[in-house]
């Protein structure tokens, strides 16, 4: 369709790496205009751990529009959000033993985000937030301060500042525990490292190219956290909501954050919606003093409490996605260990795992073939080296099998061809090139 190119801005990005016109999609599937199917590995970046159009979600969405619900996001009190806030404290707080308040942020990632760091910074009276290398945490100025990549960082235009880079685990290496680190400059009233108000991490990073951080890590962090009174903000925005095996991504470390943040599949149906919780000590806002016209988001709160109910009223859904995740680790070391040439690297946990294939050209192409056999999957990390798996979470063995089948494929595919392709830098540039500019 032309449209796109006439009018639409060059800033697009997802589109250009899957240039069709979708107009359906269902569970695991994607269609285009012309009737194709498309199996999604991307599932809406995150957004969609149940899967497009869930029928269950869809009724309940359906039948609050009949009624003429609420739809719009003003912080008013509704009858769907105070249903939501019940659902998630019953079903999903209170059997964690975790006590936190809510608030209602604008409805993308990076607000929840915004909000976070806002909050740490006013409780605290001190400016500087610890962020860690290749993490991501959007791109509006705060969190774009706190997110790691030179692409993104790059457009701010101006100096994005009060944030202090930490090594992630495994950063420096194998055997490294880069809290410690942390640990000693925080001691060292001559490091030069302020003291923060804050410290935020992504238990798996999903962006950065899905560095998993070792609980043993993250148990570390939450000590030198406490030590020295700086308060941990877990953003579990893309690992959260079941994506590693349980509900929070910071269960099974056993460690309880102070803050969290929350969207992409928190409303369970691709529909914006981002919340912060914290203990209820930290509530020190006053009234209004975040403020918003779109806090909170109507007809999310339906299918987010519709998502809790149907999902999360038990462990049986967690434990599937517990056992699905195990397939994935399972076949991609055999493919890593088959064609990757001891290269080849499985990272991440759960159903968030990604192939990193050592450089983006190689993994471009291997999303490329995949997407000619009719698999939508994407790339991330900093040089996009990591074929990122983020299928739905309640897609069927039988899909599971067949996208992992293709991705097989691909990479045996495209392996088989690098022996041919010539090292030269201007032609892998040339590629980088043309991934952005959408050849597929
Ligand atoms: C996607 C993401 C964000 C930003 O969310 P947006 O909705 O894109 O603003 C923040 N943190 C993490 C960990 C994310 O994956």
């Amino acid at each position: 369709m032309k449209i796109f190119e006439e009018i639409e801005s060059e800033v697009q990005s997802y589109a250009r790496s899957f240039p069709r016109v979708f107009n359906k999609a269902q569970g695991e599937y994607l269609y285009d205009e012309e009737g194709n199917q498309y199996l999604d590995f991307l599932a809406g970046a995150g957004t969609l751990n149940y899967g497009h159009n869930h029928p269950v979600f869809k009724e309940k969405l359906l039948e609050y529009v009949c009624n003429d619900g609420i739809t719009h996001g003003l912080d008013l009190h509704t009858k769907a959000k105070g249903e939501f806030l019940e659902a998630f404290n019953e079903k999903i707080l209170k059997p964690r033993n975790l006590n936190y308040v809510m608030q209602f942020t604008g409805p993308t990632g990076t607000n929840a985000v915004e909000a976070a760091m806002k909050l740490a910074r006013n409780i605290t009276g001190r400016e500087n937030i610890i962020a860690f290398t290749n993490g991501f945490h959007g791109v509006s100025l705060g969190s774009l301060a706190a997110t790691g990549n030179s692409h993104h960082r790059g457009a701010a235009g101006v100096s994005l500042s009060g944030v202090t880079r930490m090594p992630f685990d495994g950063y420096m290496g194998e055997g490294i525990d880069t809290t410690q680190y942390l640990e000693k400059v925080l001691s060292d009233s001559s490091s030069g490292v302020d003291k923060p108000a804050a410290v935020i991490v992504e238990t798996v990073q999903g962006e950065g190219g899905i560095n998993a951080a070792s609980f043993e890590w993250l148990k570390n962090l939450e000590t030198v956290c406490k030590k020295h009174e700086v308060l941990l903000i877990v953003d579990d925005i893309q690992a959260g909501c079941g994506r590693t095996g349980t509900y929070f991504s910071f269960e099974p470390a056993g460690i309880s954050p102070d803050i969290v943040t929350m969207s992409k599949s928190l409303s369970g149906y691709g529909l914006p919606f981002a919340v912060v919780l914290f203990r209820p000590e930290l509530d020190q806002w006053r009234p209004g003093e975040h403020n918003g016209t779109f806090r909170g988001n109507n007809m999310a709160f339906v299918t987010a409490k519709a998502a809790i109910d149907h999902f999360w009223s038990d462990d049986t859904f967690a434990k599937q996605v517990q056992a699905k995740g195990a397939y994935i680790t399972e076949r991609l070391a055999s493919i890593v260990e088959k064609y990757g040439e001891g290269n080849f690297e499985v990272r991440g946990r759960g159903m968030f795992q990604g192939i990193n294939c050592v450089n983006g050209d190689i993994a471009g192409k291997i999303t490329r073939a995949a997407f000619k056999q009719g698999l939508i999957i994407e790339t991330s990390g900093a040089d996009d080296q990591v074929v990122k798996f983020l299928c739905p979470l309640i897609i069927n063995e039988e899909s599971l099998k067949k996208g992992i089948d293709i991705v097989e494929q691909a990479i045996k595919e495209v392996c088989a061809k690098e022996d041919e392709i010539p090292e030269d830098q201007d032609y892998f540039d040339s590629l980088r090139i043309n991934k952005l500019k959408a050849v597929v």
